[in-house]
């Protein structure tokens, strides 16, 4: 999150890493230098690029994986790129797959005629310690029909977890009725579509759509408030200095895929800390 004229900012990935664990959006805003990234987000952001191409008529379609390809490049020339669970020598491949998975499963369905890219910010009506609370972000592609997201992701997801719990497609969704982009209303509600590519050389792709209506604006909203409620309350003057609870009773917090690792819980545990002895 962020502070600049009375108004307070929230990412939706803030505020999902911040739910997740206090300490983490802590460190995303006093130590962003820190950050690491890993395989997975680099594979992802490869695969964006490609799409992005496409949709903004830069390329035709069928040249997509080799946008996607050179942004993978790119990205390899930085050496802090963790590796969890892919081999780099798939890398170029996956990237190639997932792209064309796009081309061929995903971009059938996208409606014509929409923004790609979005950046929006948007007023929540909430008032949090005396700031005005509002969201901000950037729409991978919003139609007037509702809001898409590209994802790349290890298997498909769970449709039902989604609906249940998904915070981007709450504030998005919010976002874009807020902001006259969408021809629905929050009342009746509103769909948001991922556009799933799964990190295989199959090929696989899943389109999930989640409803989205006011009690789901309404919720997220909450969940801001109070979560941005608390770091005011811990700040000391205009600085985040106090740490946060640190929660690691969840496998995100880990070397792999904790960011901030190197400046949390790696200063106390290393690996071979985490060996088991002899059963
Ligand atoms: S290492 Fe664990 S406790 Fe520390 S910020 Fe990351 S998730 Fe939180």
């Amino acid at each position: 999150m962020r502070i600049e004229d009375g108004k307070v900012f929230v990412r939706q990935s803030w505020l999902g890493d911040s739910l997740l664990c206090l300490e983490r959006g802590r460190l995303m805003m006093t130590q962003p230098e820190f950050r690491t990234t890993n395989d997975s987000a680099m594979l992802g952001t490869a695969v964006h690029a490609g799409i992005e191409a496409v949709l903004t008529n830069k390329i035709e379609a069928r040249d997509a994986h080799h946008v996607s390809v050179a942004k993978l490049n790119e990205l390899q020339l930085n050496d802090n790129v963790k590796i969890t669970n892919t081999d780099p020598s798939t890398w170029e491949p996956l990237v190639t797959s997932m792209t064309k998975a796009w081309v061929d499963g995903v971009m059938p369905e996208v409606p014509l005629g929409g923004e790609v890219e979005y950046k929006f910010a948007v007023p929540t009506g909430r008032m949090v310690s005396g700031l005005e609370l509002w969201f901000e972000g950037t729409m991978d592609y919003v139609h007037e029909s509702g809001v898409w997201d590209w994802k790349t992701a290890a298997r498909k997801y769970s449709l039902l977890e989604k609906q249940t719990q998904n915070i981007q497609s709450a504030i998005y969704s919010g976002a874009s009725v807020n902001l006259g982009l969408c021809s629905h209303d929050m009342e009746g509600g509103i769909d948001f579509r991922f556009g799933v590519m799964v990190r295989s050389l199959k090929g696989d792709t899943q389109i999930l759509s989640v409803r989205r209506g006011k009690a789901h604006w309404d919720w997220v909203v909450e969940q801001a408030a109070t979560i941005v409620g608390a770091y005011l309350a811990l700040r000391e003057g205009e600085a985040f200095t106090n740490a946060m609870p640190k929660n690691d009773q969840h496998f995100l917090c880990s070397d792999r895929w904790c960011p901030w690792w190197s400046v949390c819980k790696g200063v106390f545990i290393q690996d071979k800390d985490n060996k088991l002895g002899d059963q």
